[in-house]
């Protein structure tokens, strides 16, 4: 409507030689004002609907038009939808500043918060049923009038007596009682006698009648009760899960008002051809549908968040994350790294003079790896694989790559007692190929006399030292590197991306070192898709060869004799155990009592062999010896508390007991379990399980299920929701999604993800489309740190 009054502005004459013109001005106005905008937007166009009602003379018209552009102007401004959607939620009909501000605090701050608080179920009311037909154990929906409504006192719970609320509502086949154990206070003044109302809830039964406990009960026109008025009572209603404090019924009236004054600005981005390609509504139809379900809608589907339009919303919201993504990664290829050119004769020579072939998949991740560092770009890499894959020895030869060109490689470990193991077993490596695999190695870690620990800093600075070990101090520390170029991250769900960046910082000059992250906790497929787009992920998905199968089992409480057992028989057979505890945080001290107790009861049960207890708090030297003692077998039982959850590689060892396994996460189990099976023997889990936790037995289960990495991952995330699977494991680097859920909406992620890479494989900056680029930036510009986007 604003292009003719725009002309019309332009050329005073137009206007005259279009016959009806202020006609269709009013009409295009008042079409316009039907739509879902917002309450300002609305009275502008009925004021210039108004002002063009009937024909107006060549100077009251251009007066006219010009008042009319003045007003509409504004809203047509590029970003005006943005902004709006941004305004608080004092801005819908019917919320108060009072409550707008309990709203802001709770997290729906915004109109767009209330409109993309999708319905946690629905209630189908297109059924009204009869008194007389309710039954029991069935949630229904019907018309009654009150009869009586009056407060008694009655029992409740344990919390003794309170005034209960009791309603008796009847139609023409019957009528049945209303409860109110709470809340009936704020329930009483629609109850008055003769009103008509619309009742829904489960029917339940008391002694010889139904009631209805806690219903949702909504007050009817006089009237209602006519067949026209209940015809518009039999909708589909959705139902919002709120935040503590606000009522869902007031919360569905929150978000209907944000769907009647604002849908209609949403604007989608997917490209139009994704759009044609799936037969998907417009953004603004799907908020509607999902909110104003039509009367012929499938609530099960509407429930099951699987409707076209929670495709095109999901969609949306998985193509700007997959843009983001892209922006950030199309960035990073254009830092400038070092280009690390190692022969590849050279390489194959180093793998040759290993203890062992390397597997296909290790001599597959390692051509991508060298590939990557031969780019002048630094690699940000994320390697998987499962326990015992052999990552370490990728990361050997990776690191015989970058000693050759003359760099040097830091390798990371979450704690010194791993970084301690890392090390030996890299020492082995590199003693056991003679001059094809000699590397000078250096150890650093806090427990590292301080003499010895200047000595390496000086010689890492003088370039002596080509791979260096430690914990994330690393980084930290002002360690100064001759030339570090690559990175080795051994498990990096506990870095953040801070420790990346600050590894930036390491080189003396602008290129950044290469990153290779290595994890044995397997991103779920769906994940890694998703995080592909800033990492690129290799995977081993092969085990070296003479793995055995682990037998995996669970014990309960009072069955500790079969534990002894597994363990006389398994030191009958010459080979070790580990005992695992769990030590939490919280209850450090009682944790490390239970554990030490243990040790010593195992040791009296089994006085002709050594066991040894190992945990954080012993000092480093201690710590070191008791593994030492492990590795050497003159020890043949280790109990321990998790610390030997990575990196222990003792292939004698083949039967691990991991006390409280209802204490610990999956992938932690999974871990621990991976700690046996490393040799030519068997080996078996024992899972002993005192008592349950929340999610304990699904966990259990799991493990008890498969020992593929892959499948535990997906388990993982299926039993705890994205949401904390990233939480945990994952801080930093998946941001939130709202609406997505990467379970649920697996298959539409790698949609969104070819979407985006086409569209900037097109446009790489998203230069041409600034709306697009403003989207990107406004959603996930501080996550993604996607500070110049935008
Ligand atoms: P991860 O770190 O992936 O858990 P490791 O690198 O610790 O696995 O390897 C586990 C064990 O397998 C080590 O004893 C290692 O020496 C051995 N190993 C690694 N690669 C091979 C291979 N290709 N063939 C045989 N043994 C291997
Ligand atoms: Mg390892």
């Amino acid at each position: 409507m604003l292009a003719p009054l725009r002309l019309a502005a332009r050329n005073p004459t137009a206007g005259a030689r279009v016959r009806d013109f202020e006609a269709a001005v009013a009409r295009a106005a008042e079409r316009a004002a039907a739509l879902r905008v917002p309450r300002d937007v609305r009275k502008a166009l009925t004021t210039t609907a108004q002002a063009f009602a009937a024909p107006l003379e060549p100077p009251a018209r251009a007066r006219a038009v010009e008042a009319s552009l003045a007003r509409l102007e504004p809203f047509a401004a590029p970003g005006f939808a943005a902004r709006a959607l941004g305004r608080g939620p004092g801005e819908i009909a019917g919320i108060g500043a009072k409550r707008a501000a309990a709203l802001e605090k709770k997290g729906l701050a915004t109109v767009s918060d209330l409109l993309f608080r999708l319905p946690s179920r629905y209630d189908d009311r297109r059924d009204l049923v009869r008194i007389a037909d309710l039954e029991v154990g069935r949630r229904a929906t019907f018309v009654a009038s009150v009869r009586t409504a009056d407060f008694a006192p009655g029992r409740v719970g344990r919390a003794g007596f309170r005034r209960v609320l009791h309603a008796l509502v009847s139609d023409e086949t019957g009528s049945v009682e209303l409860k109110w154990f709470r809340g009936g206070e704020a329930v009483k003044s629609m109850l008055e006698k003769g009103k008509a109302l619309l009742v829904t809830g489960e029917v339940t039964r008391y002694r010889f009648s139904k009631e209805l406990v806690h219903p949702e009960v909504e007050p009817l026109a006089e009237d209602a009760a006519d067949g026209a008025a209940v015809a518009t009572l039999r909708q589909i209603v959705p139902e919002y899960g709120g935040p503590e404090g606000v009522p869902p019924r007031a919360l569905r009236r929150y978000v209907q008002g944000a769907v009647a004054d604002y849908a209609d600005l949403v604007e989608g981005h997917l490209p139009a051809r994704v759009v044609a390609q799936r037969k998907l509504p417009d953004a603004a139809a799907a908020l509607v549908a999902i909110h104003v379900p039509e009367s012929d809608a499938d609530p099960a589907a509407l429930a099951a968040r699987c409707t076209p339009a929670h495709e095109r919303l999901v969609l949306e919201e998985l193509y700007l994350l997959e843009l983001g993504l892209a922006l950030r990664r199309a960035r990073r290829e254009r830092e400038p790294g070092v280009a690390i050119a190692a022969p590849a004769a050279r390489r194959r020579r180093a793998a040759a003079a290993l203890p062992f072939r390397p597997t296909r998949a290790q001599a597959r991740v390692l051509d991508e790896i060298a590939a990557d560092v031969a780019q002048p770009h630094p690699m940000n890499r994320l390697l998987q694989g499962d326990v015992g894959s052999g990552k370490t020895a990728v990361a050997f030869l990776a690191a015989i790559a970058v000693a050759e060109a003359g760099h040097q490689t830091a390798l990371m470990a979450p704690t010194e007692l791993l970084a301690e193991q890392h090390e030996r077993s890299l020492r082995r490596l590199a003693e056991a190929g003679a001059d094809a695999t000699a590397l000078r190695i250096a150890l650093l870690t806090a427990s590292v006399p301080k003499r010895e620990q200047k000595e390496i800093r000086a010689a890492l600075a003088a370039g002596e030292v080509d791979l260096v070990v430690g914990t994330h101090a690393l980084v930290s520390d002002p360690v100064r590197f001759a030339s570090l170029a690559l990175a080795v991250i051994d498990e990096q769900h506990r870095f953040g991306v801070l420790q990346r960046q600050a590894l930036a910082g390491k080189r003396a000059d602008a290129r950044a070192p290469h990153v290779l992250v290595m994890t044995a906790t397997p991103i779920p497929r769906t994940l890694a898709l998703t995080l592909s787009g800033e990492l690129d992920v290799s995977i081993l998905d092969e085990l070296p060869p003479g793995r055995t199968p682990i037998t995996t089992d669970v014990l309960r409480e009072g069955e500790g004799a079969r534990v002894v057992e597994a363990v006389r028989r398994t030191l009958a057979r010459g080979e070790q155990v580990y005992v695992v505890y769990p030590l939490v945080e919280e209850s450090e001290a009682v944790d490390l009592r239970a554990a030490t107790e243990r040790a010593a009861r195992i040791a009296r049960a089994f006085p002709d062999v050594r066991v040894d207890l190992v945990h954080g708090r012993l000092d480093a030297k201690e710590r070191a010896e008791a593994m030492r003692r492990f590795e050497r077998g003159e020890s043949r039982i280790l109990v321990s508390t998790t610390v030997i959850e990575v990196g222990v590689d003792v292939p004698n060892a083949t039967l691990v007991v991991i006390e409280h396994a209802e204490r610990f996460g999956l992938a932690q189990l999974h871990q621990l379990r991976g700690r046996v099976g490393r040799g030519a023997q068997p080996g078996t889990c024992l899972l002993v399980a005192r008592g349950a936790t929340d999610g304990s037995e699904a966990r259990l289960r799991a493990l008890l299920a498969t020992t593929d990495g892959f499948a535990i991952a997906e388990a993982d995330l299926a039993i705890r929701g994205p949401g904390e699977f990233l939480g945990t494991r994952q801080s930093g680097r998946l941001p939130d999604l709202h609406l997505a859920d990467l379970v649920r909406d697996a298959r539409l992620v790698p949609v969104a993800r070819e979407a985006a890479l086409a569209t900037v494989r097109k446009d790489p900056d998203l230069a041409r489309d600034p709306l697009l680029r403003r989207a990107v930036a406004l959603r996930w510009g501080a996550r993604l740190a996607l500070a110049d986007v935008g």
